[in-house]
């Protein structure tokens, strides 16, 4: 029989789950952090997602400026340039290894470290499952995250594919991809590959790709079929083979027409399925809906008051930065504060190409609120900074709602939009969420967030105009 050990506060996944444990820590508490990846600790994010893709997609980055050089006046021989793939993935690796190390350290430091899988065996009490410990606590912190979701094709399961729990691990460059699914996923790994010299085709039953703003999306997918091979909109029917290649036969969505689409990899990047059925949850009270997410309200208190939960598997959001967000107000609401998680202001980013950062609400979500609003689209090429670039094609939209002048929505398209879009982002922080704010502030010439203040301009006017 195993001992049990009683904590003050029991967070399970190195993940996002450190944040809770941090402030725990903070405040003096004795933390059990329960991760099952034994050798590397920072979940997703730190090992198969946030970092070691965007490590990667860092590589793409610098092709993208290598082979606009002529256009800037610096001549170079393309032909002698060459991608070396082993050293590329080698520094992501490095990154991820300095990564896990570091936060190895903390971890064992701060908190009692229990690297095993663990499930609920009955409502505060958690078994390892090597059956060798035992764990109870006052608090719980859910933090279990996602997995890829792999769809029922048939066949699937006699063809190797890679999802993101494995494509880092690839040795060589594949000189052909096939990706299933044009969501945030497949598109940057689309990105990363095309760009050092893959062929890439991607598959979606949805004309466009990606779930964002309507514009943002279709001059995506036009930009982006420059680069990938799109093929949409089609479902993929079964997994094939085809003389040592591997790949799908997809169907139309509006007809019978029927393709194989085959390459020498095939990643599927179909979404995500939550990690709760590792818990066990039906020892607890713990609701999750019927595909396992578990059900939060928006202090994220779930059905038992003494477990909350976070991040990825109560999928809203899942993104990095709202898992660590939403981990300190499920530990403060913990421990006294009435804290409700607000994601109005909550942005993304997607690093693909073009880029795109996002916050707040789309055109078509304004409309299906019945919202009064007004939207303001300029292109890159409009301000001195978009030519000294090279007028490369995109745009920034904003939506406003007409009377109180509140953004609702925020949405960019082309480079460095990820970091643009967070100028906006603090103005829809701020008390009344006003476009004035933005419009007031004055902005440095020639530099991109110029586009940003040019956009407010059009949509609040000049502040002094009633002076
Ligand atoms: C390819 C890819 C790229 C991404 N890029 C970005 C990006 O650029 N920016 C961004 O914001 N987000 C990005 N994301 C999303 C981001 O990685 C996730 O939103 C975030 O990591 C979720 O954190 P989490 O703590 O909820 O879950 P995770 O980080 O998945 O942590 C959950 C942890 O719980 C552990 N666990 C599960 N069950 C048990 C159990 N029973 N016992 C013990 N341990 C358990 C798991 O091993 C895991 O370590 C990306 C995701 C992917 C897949």
């Amino acid at each position: 029989m195993a001992e049990t050990e009683h904590f003050d506060v029991v967070v399970i996944g190195g993940g996002s789950g450190l944040t809770a444990a941090y402030y725990a820590d903070e405040a003096g508490k004795s933390v059990a952090l329960v991760e099952r990846w034994t050798d590397r600790l920072g979940g997703t994010c730190v090992n198969v997602g946030c970092i070691p893709s965007k490590q990667l997609i860092q590589s793409a980055e610098v092709m993208k400026t290598i082979r606009a050089a002529d256009d800037f006046g610096i001549t170079l021989d393309q032909s002698s340039v060459k991608v070396d793939m082993p050293a590329i993935f080698r520094a992501m690796r490095e990154r991820r290894s300095k990564a896990n190390e570091g936060t190895q350290g903390w971890v064992e430091d701060a908190f009692t470290p229990v690297f095993d899988e663990v499930r609920f065996v009955d409502e505060k009490t958690l078994e390892t499952k090597d059956g060798k410990r035992t764990i109870t606590g006052d608090k719980f912190f859910l933090a279990v995250g996602a997995r890829a979701a792999i769809p029922p094709i048939d066949g699937l399961d006699k063809i190797p594919y890679r999802t993101n729990a494995d494509i880092f691990d690839i040795k060589g460059q594949p000189k052909s991809l096939v990706i299933l699914g044009g969501g945030y996923i497949g598109c940057e790994f689309g990105h990363f590959f095309s760009t050092l010299g893959t062929k890439v085709t991607i598959i979606d039953p949805s004309d466009h790709l990606l779930s964002e703003d309507d514009d943002i999306r279709t001059t995506f997918t036009k930009e982006f079929a420059k680069k990938v091979d799109l093929v949409t909109p089609y479902r993929a029917v079964a997994a094939v083979e085809e003389e040592g290649q591997y790949g799908f036969k997809v169907r139309k969505e509006d007809g019978d027409e029927t393709r194989t689409v085959v390459g020498d990899m095939v990643l599927v990047a179909t979404g995500r399925r939550p990690n709760t059925d590792t818990l066990d949850l039906d020892k607890t009270s713990v609701k999750t809906d019927d595909k396992g997410w578990v059900q939060v309200d928006d202090h994220m208190r779930t059905s038992h008051p003494d477990i909350y939960a976070y991040g990825d598997c109560i999928g809203q959001g899942m993104f990095k930065h709202t898992s660590s967000f939403e981990g300190e107000i499920a530990y403060r609401n913990a421990f006294g504060a009435d804290l409700k998680m607000d994601y109005s202001a909550n942005p993304h980013a997607i690093f693909s190409d073009p880029q795109i950062g996002a916050v707040g609400l789309t055109e078509r979500e304004c409309q299906e609120k019945g919202l009064d609003y007004k939207a303001v689209k300029r292109d890159y090429k409009d301000i001195a900074k978009g030519e000294i670039i090279g007028k490369p094609p995109g745009f920034a939209k904003l939506l406003v709602e007409k009377g109180t002048r509140r953004i609702l929505g925020f949405h960019m398209l082309g480079p460095h939009a990820a970091d643009l879009v967070h100028e906006v982002v603090v103005a829809m922080t701020a008390e009344g969420a006003k476009a004035d704010l933005i419009k007031r502030s004055i902005h440095i010439h020639p530099t991109m967030p110029e586009l940003i203040h040019t956009l407010f301009t059009e949509a609040v006017g000049s502040p002094y105009s009633d002076a």
